[in-house]
């Protein structure tokens, strides 16, 4: 890869390394090889350890949000190529800010640590987890059938509930979480921002239904509109306007657009 590229003519020496390497130093458990002895590597190193950094919750190791609009970005095409179902999960720690005024800041860093680990456990090594926001998490579960993902996103709540979080010798807290999800379209490419947005309307749903629950959104319920169907069907149709209104609103002609879309 890149071997097109000019051969280096990079001073090491002329490079302001030092806070990059303090960065690494406290930030990353990987140690980088000698400067003197192999220069290249020692580079590439501090390359890849910032890159590892730039995607990183310094808090709590997961995943930040960068990293998670580029997954989902991938997820997006993803689900277009193959038509596999992914739910994108957003998860609130349940009054928190209580936690915050109660035990203090310090206290609060812990139980978001904490959750954190918890939120871990439940996932897939395919799945990608992320710190979204203060006390707000996401992941994306690319591969999770439509009939799972109620129980997924329900194991995850249970689990959260039941895990006990030391914050002091004398002091274990217990949290909730509310999640909302929302499928992926298949038949269409999404964007990310109305991805999230399904989500997150579920997750205040959930909210506004008393907390510690979870509330997905009906995806098989793709509603097309008449302006939207023109725009996915219209080529087809040139000759036959009729056959666009004839197209089932409950999106079960997606599935045909969805395989053009794969051929094609
Ligand atoms: P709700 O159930 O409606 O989500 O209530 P809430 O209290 O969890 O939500 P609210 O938005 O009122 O408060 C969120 C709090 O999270 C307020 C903010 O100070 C705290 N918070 C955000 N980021 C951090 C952080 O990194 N560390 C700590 N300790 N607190 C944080
Ligand atoms: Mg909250
Ligand atoms: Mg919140």
């Amino acid at each position: 890869m890149a071997t097109d590229l000019p051969k280096s003519t990079v001073q090491l020496r002329e490079l302001r390394l030092d806070d990059a390497r303090a960065l690494l130093d406290r930030d990353t458990t990987t140690s980088l090889p000698d400067l003197q002895d192999n220069p290249t590597a020692f580079l590439q190193s501090v390359i890849d350890g910032l890159c590892e950094l730039s995607l990183k919750d310094p808090l709590t190791g997961l995943s930040n949000r960068r990293h998670f609009r580029a997954m989902q970005e991938r997820t997006i095409d993803g689900v277009a190529r193959s038509g596999e179902p992914a739910l994108l999960l957003m998860l609130d720690i349940d009054h928190f800010k209580k936690v915050n005024d109660t035990h203090g800041h310090i206290a609060g860093d812990q139980v978001l640590q904490a959750v954190a680990q918890c939120l871990a456990k439940c996932v897939r090594p395919m799945d990608t987890l992320a710190r979204y926001g203060g006390e707000e998490f996401a992941v994306i579960l690319p591969n999770c059938h439509t009939s799972y993902g109620a129980n997924v996103a329900e194991r995850i709540r249970l689990a959260v509930e039941a895990f006990r979080i030391d914050v002091s010798p004398s002091t274990s807290l217990k949290v909730t979480i509310s999640v909302g999800g929302a499928y992926a379209p298949e038949w269409i490419r999404s964007t990310i921002s109305l991805w999230t947005e399904r989500a997150d309307a579920q997750l205040y749903r959930a909210k506004a239904e008393g907390r510690n629950r979870v509330s997905l959104d009906k995806q098989q319920e793709v509603h097309v509109s008449a302006e939207e169907k023109n725009l996915l069907f219209g080529h087809l149709a040139l000759g036959d306007p009729a056959w666009i209104e004839n197209l089932p609103a409950d999106g079960s002609g997606a599935t045909t657009l969805g395989a053009m879309q794969r051929v094609n």
